[in-house]
């Protein structure tokens, strides 16, 4: 296949990855330079391996000026095995965590920490069906607690935090699967943060955890092993074997973000993308966007029309067109468009001229 034959990817995940990284992975695929085998055919252990590795966690730590009291983690099972580490590991029997429940991610997030511990909810948009970030005012933070937790950006339902809740002293943990790299992050503000890769870091398989040193303290012997930290830790993510493609992919995919110019330049651009189908949302009245204006996601665009028989048609169509994957989550209907960092600015620029069209013949 060529790559003009590529369609426009509005995956939520996995998701398009950019080109220059899946072309750079396919020359290599059968031999990496000066290894001459595949990166899947060699061992994790070999010299080959960790240097790979060890530039991927480099140029991680570079592209968000990672302070050196954080460590950096590939590790497997998703971002939903983390919904259960992150209480395992940081949260003793005596403690009580915090939770913010803005989607139904954190919701899942909770559903698990509940099996391990006392949960308290410092706020919850449940009730007007998640289309908003809680105001700081509105958070019943506990004080003292062992962490809170936050999803940074809620894929299903579109929206995201555009400024981080204070919680004082207690370390800040998120869950920021469908946004990590595609703005500037201070990862100073956080204890720990967890993202599955296969949004905007590169393949499912892996994820990606930062965690403050001195949380590693908490950390209990008794836990099994693989779902220890301080294991991971102790042994570069390479306690048993990794997913040593997916890290390989990650790693050429944060190369790939430095090389437009790290973060400031990728969020400009990913603002841009996302403003043009917000505007194309808001000009008329024909499209509604079904997150509140101040808690749009600039990653997951979500929207819905006047019927659902409308969407069907919408989706249909739109998939003839060649805009693939704009169908919404199942559990909330109507419409998603997913413009990762990967997605390419062409690609809105399509739907766009789509959606004017569907609303030229329908409205
Ligand atoms: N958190 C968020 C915000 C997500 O979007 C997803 C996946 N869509 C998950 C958690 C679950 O991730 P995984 O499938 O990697 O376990």
């Amino acid at each position: 296949m060529s790559t003009t034959s590529r369609i426009h990817n509005f995956s939520a995940g996995p998701a398009v990855l950019a080109l220059p990284v899946l072309e750079e992975a396919q020359r290599d695929l059968l031999s990496l330079p000066g290894v001459g085998m595949s990166v899947m055919e060699i061992s994790h252990r070999s010299k080959a391996f960790e240097d790979l590795l060890g530039r991927a966690i480099e140029d991680i730590r570079a592209l968000a000026d990672i302070p050196a009291n954080y460590k950096i983690l590939m590790l497997q099972g998703g971002a939903t095995l983390q919904f259960s580490m992150v209480p395992m590991n940081l949260l003793a029997a005596d403690g009580v965590a915090d939770y913010i429940d803005t989607g139904s991610w954190s919701g899942k997030a909770i559903k698990e920490a509940r099996k391990v511990g006392t949960i308290n909810i410092a706020a919850s948009t449940k009730a007007d069906k998640y289309t908003s970030i809680p105001a700081q005012q509105d958070l019943t933070l506990t004080p003292g607690a062992a962490y809170a937790h936050i999803t940074t950006n809620n894929t299903i339902e579109g929206t995201a935090w555009t400024a981080l809740p204070d919680v004082g002293d207690v370390p800040l943990v998120a869950d920021t699967s469908s946004e990590m790299f595609s703005c500037p992050i201070d990862i100073s503000r956080f204890g720990l943060v967890y993202s599955g890769a296969q949004k905007n870091l590169g393949p499912s398989g892996v994820t990606l955890v930062i965690i403050r040193e001195d949380l590693l303290e908490r950390t209990s012997d008794a836990l099994p092993s693989m779902l220890n930290y301080k294991l991971h830790v102790e042994n570069n993510s390479l306690y048993n074997t990794p997913n040593t493609f997916g890290i390989y992919i990650l790693g050429l995919t944060v190369r790939w973000v430095r090389s437009l110019g790290g973060l400031p330049a990728v969020a400009a651009i990913n603002q841009r993308k996302a403003e043009k189908v917000y505007n194309e949302i808001d000009r008329s009245g024909f499209y509604r966007g079904t997150a509140r204006k101040d808690s749009r996601s600039l990653m997951n665009v979500t929207f819905r029309l006047a019927t659902e028989e409308l969407e069907k048609m919408f989706v249909k169509e739109s998939t003839v067109a060649g805009l693939d994957g704009l169908r919404g989550h199942r559990s909330v209907g109507g419409m998603r468009a997913s413009i990762y960092n990967a997605f390419p600015e062409a690609g809105v620029d399509a739907l766009v001229e789509f959606m004017r069209e569907f609303e030229r013949a329908r409205g």
